[in-house]
């Protein structure tokens, strides 16, 4: 089976790229190269910032590599958090205090609506390849759910009534803006290594 490296530290991502791909693929995440490297995300963009994670290890161990860099975009806050999703409520924040702050900041609004985006970097044969994913939705007016990891508890996609936490892995795979970016890494790989 191929075997391609996953340049992430988030064993949540590692976890629903390993179903989605698992089948055709050996995935591998960042403690099975041993890295402990934090890989500052200095980009403008989720682009960038998902280049400078996938070169960073391309680099370092000379291996194809992918990785992810997501966001989630709120319409009444202007795009926030954005690329800052990870650091929104400050640089030793947690999720939590992450999604306090969102909720703090729509507490005035009438408009919930969101976007949560996707975009991976793959480096293939020293070549960079991107593909993205977005799913709309709007944000609760509370936590709800158990399941799944950072904004998740508080995501409710277009044509449901729950969050993402209210969902399974295989659930959210089916709709998230990661699946929907993973099953275009999976065409390209697939008609790569066929070839
Ligand atoms: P990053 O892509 O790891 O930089 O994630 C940016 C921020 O978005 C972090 O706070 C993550 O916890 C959060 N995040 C990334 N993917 C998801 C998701 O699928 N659901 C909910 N939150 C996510």
């Amino acid at each position: 089976m191929k075997q391609i490296v996953f340049s992430t530290h988030n064993e949540n991502k590692l976890k629903e790229i390993k179903k989605i791909l698992s089948d055709k693929f050996k995935i591998l995440g960042l403690s099975d190269l041993n890295c402990d490297d934090e890989i500052i995300e200095s980009g403008k963009t989720l682009a960038q910032n998902a280049y400078i994670k996938a070169s960073f290890i391309n680099k370092s161990y000379n291996i194809d590599c992918f990785a992810d860099d997501t966001g989630l975009e709120i319409k009444s806050l202007n795009g926030e958090p954005g690329i800052y999703s990870a650091r929104y409520a400050g640089d030793e924040c947690s999720s939590e205090k992450n999604i306090e702050k969102v909720l703090n900041s729509l507490s005035n609004k009438k408009c919930r609506k969101a976007v949560f985006k996707t975009v991976i970097c793959l480096i293939f044969n020293k070549e960079k390849h991107f593909f993205e994913g977005k799913v709309y939705g709007s944000i609760s007016p509370k936590i709800i759910g158990k399941q799944g990891f950072g904004y998740d508890p508080i995501f409710i996609p277009d044509g449901f009534n729950k969050t993402f936490s209210q969902m399974s892995i295989d659930e959210k795979n089916r709709i998230s803006h990661r699946a929907i970016a993973v099953q275009k890494l999976s065409k390209f790989l697939k008609s790569r290594f066929t070839k």
